[in-house]
């Protein structure tokens, strides 16, 4: 019996606990609310209660408009109240197209998306990437204030430095629960940046964004990593895009990672990672493949 790294357990944030997959809500547009409800059921039905959406999605990606993912979700949950009990509902703000990122004026950019969404509170809010020019101890203040009105539950932040992240973290201690960068096979900069390291010294839930690389790493050919990948998903018979997903889920910092598929049988399959069996030289393969060197 081969000894596995692949952890599909529950990860925990304070009194809540999430799936080892969520759902990715960035591609979820230009569909009705339906279409957007059977592939939201879907997810949820597959363990995939962290559903993470942002403000801006629906401004590319097939979209037509700031905001449009958020209010098709909104329409989704007003037929169906019920979802929202289901999911630990994460949004971000921060992106202000034409700024273009504003992080003092959250508040605004929070009770925007509730509205849009339809509800009191969401689990977690993310500033979605660092406004350069904000001092982290008035960004601080602005989550404080987020926190004690009962409109978020947490709050992280995404595509933040470890030093971004020190830095706010020093003027809100404790508070910081998550961060959200892209990690996949093919960008595997977290393992080195210190994200990965500082996601497990503060116990911060970790969330892999893009974890097929958009799609990439589902259809690349002649490539070494795809070759390696493709070895292993012979051998846990199941598709390369898998064993993608099951290699987040073998990290030590126990992401989580998003699926960001709207197929619904590729998003009722994509559970399967949690069963694929990787092993600590398997994972190095993969790392070595990607890096297209061997480690020293
Ligand atoms: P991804 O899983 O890397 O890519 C999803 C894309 O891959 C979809 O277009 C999907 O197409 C395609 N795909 C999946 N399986 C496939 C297969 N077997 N063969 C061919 N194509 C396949 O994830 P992502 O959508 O880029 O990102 C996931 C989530 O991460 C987003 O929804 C969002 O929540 C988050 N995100 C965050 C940030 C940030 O800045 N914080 C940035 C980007 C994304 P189908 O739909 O046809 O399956």
């Amino acid at each position: 019996m081969m000894n596995s790294l692949v952890d599909g357990g529950v990860r925990t944030l304070g009194d809540q606990s999430v799936g080892a997959l969520g759902y990715g809500c960035w591609r979820l547009v230009n569909m009705s609310p339906e279409a957007a409800q059977a592939r939201l059921e879907c997810a949820l039905d597959a363990g995939m209660n962290l559903i993470d959406t942002a403000d801006v999605y629906g401004l590319d990606w097939g979209g037509s408009a700031f905001g449009e993912a958020e209010a098709l979700m909104g329409d989704v949950l007003a037929q169906a109240p019920g979802l929202r009990d289901r999911m630990f509902l994460a949004t971000k703000g921060g992106i202000v197209p034409g700024t273009p990122y504003d992080s003092e004026h959250l508040e605004a950019a929070c009770d925007a998306s509730l509205s849009r969404l339809g509800v009191e509170y969401v689990d977690l809010y993310q500033i979605h990437r660092p406004d350069l020019l904000a001092h982290p101890e008035r960004t601080a203040r602005v989550l404080e204030r987020l926190l004690s009105s009962g409109k978020v539950r947490h709050v992280g932040v995404s595509n933040y430095s470890p030093t971004q992240t020190a830095a706010l973290m020093a003027h809100l201690p404790g508070k910081i629960v998550s961060q959200q960068s892209e990690f996949s096979a093919t960008h595997l900069k977290p393992l080195f940046d210190g994200v990965c390291d500082q996601c497990m010294q503060f116990k911060q839930l970790f969330l892999a964004w893009s974890p097929l690389g958009g799609g990439r790493l589902a259809t690349e050919r002649g490539s070494e990593l795809a070759a390696v990948l493709d070895e292993l998903a012979l051998r846990e018979q199941v598709e390369r895009a898998i064993v993608c997903l099951a290699f987040i889920l073998a990290h030590p910092a126990r992401p989580v990672a998003l699926v960001g598929s709207i197929d619904l049988s590729r998003i009722e399959m994509a559970a399967r990672a949690k069963q694929v069996v990787l092993t600590r030289a398997d994972v190095y393969r993969i790392i070595e493949a990607s890096m297209g060197e061997s480690l020293p």
